[in-house]
């Protein structure tokens, strides 16, 4: 067994680890980063790119298929005109695999680019300061003076419902070499909708079964209202209130007891289980450590330091929200703290977005959160919608539906939250972002020029229509 050392040790290379260890080598730190998979983590591998590629095929595929139907009523508003389109997942599949290649390529430029040590293979920890990595040539004992758990999260599998034959995770049903013609998705989350949502486009008859009595419960209810209409638009089947029991093992039927206690036995030609992601805390050692936990997260403190000190843990691992950007924003924060600056978990919002149809966009507080903290705290909330309807660019892009919510304090108007329904309003959320994290006040978008014709107009007239003053409405 080689040994090696190093200032700053980090486990995976997701967002979260390689954010982390691309900042410490940034800031002069000797880093090592260990990832047993891929570069980029879940969310570059089997997440958030893979699965926004396999959303725009399906949005691009169910464009022209509408074309080819307008076609076919010899009626085409905007001209187009298209015949009997296909989809090739085999094709789509090597373009997206070839994305993500591209993107390992690129963050493991990006580390080498800041002097990080990137070892591949898996690590198994000694103690705080202490890692074994088992590689494929051999085994590196790697002494660190600091340590950042990055394991990340994985898909929370239900004991009647074991990953496999036709029951998919997320993962696998990002690798489908073919359109199944029928397809359940177990769970209403986000992930579940977004991937649920892809497969109809594509052609499947899409189910969507939820224990819960709303789809997207973290979401508002007008928000929601809108990816509803346009799932049964599509064709899918939504079943709220509905506990999946497990696959007949003869028949193959998915079992599912609706609210009434009612069997339901339906065959599905895949069954993707989207229940929920957990913590990667096993198969590690974490548990020698003996660190202090938050049900199966890491607990961390506002500087991500864990219970033990020069232990820290970013990330998926830490909690929710579970996502992305956040990881990165404690990669980079932690890295900084260990290279001995002030910093700590300030952040006002995290945005979350839906990559559904129409898109859903939230920052900050919802309306009830927002009067909740106006009751405790002795304040009014104002509050005003605009929809897009009423926006030029939205007419334009035949895309009109949903709106954008402003949310804010009566006495100084300061903006708690804005949230959004519609098509593309995913790129809207960083100016929804910077408006709070800045702690901008409705007046400041209001009087802030947004270019003409955008969809960010509705951002202004949101402002405007809760101060009174909207021009367009
Ligand atoms: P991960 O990305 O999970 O990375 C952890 C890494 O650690 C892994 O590569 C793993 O191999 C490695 N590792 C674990 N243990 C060890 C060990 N012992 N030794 C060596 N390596 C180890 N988030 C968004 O913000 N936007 C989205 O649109 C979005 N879409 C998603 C879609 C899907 C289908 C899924 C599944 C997730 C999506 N997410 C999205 C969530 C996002 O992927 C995660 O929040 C993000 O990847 C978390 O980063 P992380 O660094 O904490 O962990």
């Amino acid at each position: 067994m080689s040994n090696v050392k190093c200032d700053v040790l980090i486990i995976g290379a997701g967002p979260g680890g390689y954010a982390a260890a691309i900042r410490a080598g940034q800031l002069g730190l000797d880093t090592i980063v260990v990832e047993k998979q891929k570069p980029g983590g879940t969310c570059l591998n089997v997440g958030c790119i893979p699965s926004k590629a396999l959303i725009h095929v399906a949005d691009e595929f169910q464009n022209t298929t509408q074309y080819a139907q307008i076609d076919k009523n010899a009626h085409s508003d905007i001209g187009i005109e298209v015949k009997d389109p296909r989809i090739d997942l085999r094709k789509t599949l090597g373009w997206k695999n070839n994305i993500v290649k591209r993107l390992n390529q690129g963050v493991a430029g990006l580390l080498k680019r800041a002097g990080v040590r990137t070892i591949t293979g898996s690590a198994t920890l000694i103690d705080g300061k202490n890692v074994e990595i088992k590689t494929e040539a051999e085994d590196i004992l790697v002494h660190c003076e600091k340590l950042v758990i990055a394991s990340g999260s994985k898909p929370i599998e239900i004991p009647s419902l074991p990953f496999g034959g036709r029951v998919l995770s997320s993962t696998q049903a990002l690798s489908l070499e073919e359109v199944p013609p029928t397809m359940a998705v177990i769970g209403g989350g986000y992930i579940g909708l977004e991937l649920g949502m892809a497969y109809a486009k594509l052609g499947s008859k899409v189910s969507v079964f939820e224990a819960g009595s709303s789809l997207l419960p973290h979401f508002d209810d007008a928000l929601v209202g809108h990816v509803q209409k346009s799932m049964t638009a599509l064709g899918m089947g939504i079943h709220l209130n509905t506990h999946v029991k497990g696959i007949n093992q003869e028949t193959q039927d998915l079992i599912c007891e609706n609210a009434n206690g009612e069997i339901i036995n339906s065959i599905f030609d895949k069954v993707l289980v989207a229940a929920g992601r957990k913590a990667v805390t096993e198969g590690f050692s974490l548990e020698s450590l003996m660190l202090d936990m938050d049900g199966n997260f890491i607990r961390i403190d506002n500087k991500c330091q864990t219970s033990m000190r020069g232990v820290y843990a970013v990330g998926d691992v830490t909690g929710e929200p579970m996502l992305a950007h956040r990881a990165i924003a404690q990669g980079e924060m932690v890295a900084e703290i260990i290279a001995g600056k002030n910093r700590i978990w300030d952040k006002r919002v995290i945005p979350a977005i839906c990559f559904t149809d129409p898109e859903i966009v939230t920052a900050g507080m919802s309306l009830v959160e927002a009067q909740e903290d106006g009751h405790k705290n002795g304040f009014d909330v104002m509050a005003e919608i605009f929809p897009f309807a009423a926006n030029g660019r939205a007419m334009t892009m035949e895309s009109e539906e949903g709106f954008i919510q402003i949310i804010a304090r009566s006495d100084n108007h300061v903006i708690l939250g804005i949230h959004a329904v519609g098509g593309g309003v995913s790129e809207l959320s960083a100016s929804f972002a910077l408006a709070i994290e800045m702690g901008a006040r409705l007046e400041d978008i209001a009087a802030t020029i947004h270019a003409h014709p955008t969809m960010g107009e509705a951002f202004q007239e949101a402002a405007m229509r809760t101060l009174g003053i909207a021009l367009h409405i």
